[in-house]
């Protein structure tokens, strides 16, 4: 998560809107290692300046529980306590092992947030340009697998089962904390919010007036100058998934930030994968989960998976397909209400 340290969160007020729309309200912070945006309906300035702080001390707060960039987040403690003992863990953080969990156990661990010690060797590697040793990824990966992970629902406990455990909710805190933010606003009063991380974005009521907020879906299909679709959504969320942004070019063959838990390789196979639902969280995570099911079992299989989330829907696309070079084509969605 928090690439670089957000302490010294900078608030940008960043832009008031027009004359002809007065009462919309933009601002946006560094939090969880990207930009988080958002934007808010309000009767003036004042009010609005309240309820931005309100959602992004929220925001702050979750990235002090489920960082795994923060030596000192509440994640990383536990990931050095946790082993072969139980520990009680804060609501926040068990509503989101547990929904990691759900998830690893539907994609029979495709969803793995306990890749952290394959991911951290990925992370060096894209630093240094070159590939992780093979033997070095063979170790890592003993100290990985979702079964491995012990959750007590009762307790509210976490236990981890082999040494070396390190847990990245990379895939998943994003959307989590997008929906506490608006969860935040609404319980000021705000009910037409929009809140967008990066790939991850989670709003609810409509802008007065209008049938829902206008989101640009950002894919390699799109062309030059454009979305690839946009889509018109109130109380939902989505969130897109690809390797634009981050990714390791070694021998000819670009490798993907997002890795297959069965060979601890980040995937090879260029996938673009949209997901709208009901919540961020589940939009997030999901859009992780099926681009590794598609790389690894193609588009058809993959999309079984949404089966399970009928409330849910998932696009993928295929960049090699499509790539053209152009600029703009990293997979962020962009809202433009
Ligand atoms: P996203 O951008 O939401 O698709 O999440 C990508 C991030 O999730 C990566 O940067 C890793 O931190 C983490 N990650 C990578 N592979 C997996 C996986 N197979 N399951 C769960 N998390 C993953
Ligand atoms: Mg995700």
């Amino acid at each position: 998560m928090s690439k670089k340290s957000s302490a010294a969160a900078l608030l940008l007020y960043s832009c008031v809107l027009t004359a002809a729309d007065a009462r919309r309200f933009e601002a946006a912070e560094p939090h969880m290692g990207t930009l988080f945006r958002i934007t808010i309906y309000a009767d003036d300035g004042e009010q609005a300046r309240s309820a931005f702080r309100a959602a992004f001390d929220r925001v702050k707060q979750l990235d002090q529980v489920l960082s795994d960039y923060k030596p000192d987040s509440e994640l990383m403690q536990v990931c050095r306590l946790a082993f072969a003992k139980p520990i009680a863990v804060s609501p926040d953080l068990f509503t989101v092992l547990e929904s990691a969990q759900r998830l690893a156990k539907e994609t029979d661990g495709a969803f793995d947030i306990t890749l952290g010690p394959v991911i951290r060797l990925w992370r060096e590697a894209r630093a240094r340009k070159r590939l992780p040793a093979p033997e070095e990824i063979e170790k890592a990966l003993r100290s990985c697998g979702y079964k491995k992970l012990a959750l007590d629902t009762s307790g509210k406990t976490v236990r981890l089962l082999v040494p070396d455990m390190q847990i990245d909710l990379g895939a998943i805190a994003k959307g989590y904390a997008a929906d506490q933010a608006l969860k935040v606003l609404r319980g000021i009063g705000f009910e037409r919010a929009l809140i967008a991380a990066s790939g991850d974005i989670a709003m609810s009521g409509a802008p007065p007036g209008t049938g829902g907020w206008r989101v640009g879906i950002d894919c390699p299909d799109a062309s030059a100058g454009e979305f690839s679709k946009v889509l018109t959504l109130r109380n939902a969320a989505v969130s897109t998934s690809g390797d634009t942004e981050q990714y390791l070019e070694s021998g000819g063959i670009r490798y993907s930030h997002i890795i297959d838990p069965r060979t601890g390789m980040g995937l090879t196979e260029r996938v673009c994968v949209s997901v709208v639902a009901t919540a961020g969280m589940e939009a997030d995570s999901l859009a992780t989960a099926v681009s590794v099911l598609a790389a690894r079992n193609g588009d058809q299989a993959a999309l079984k998976l949404m089966d399970h989330h009928p409330a849910a829907s998932a696009r993928i696309v295929r960049p090699d397909r499509f790539d053209t070079g152009a600029p703009g084509t990293s997979p962020a969605n962009q809202s433009r209400p």
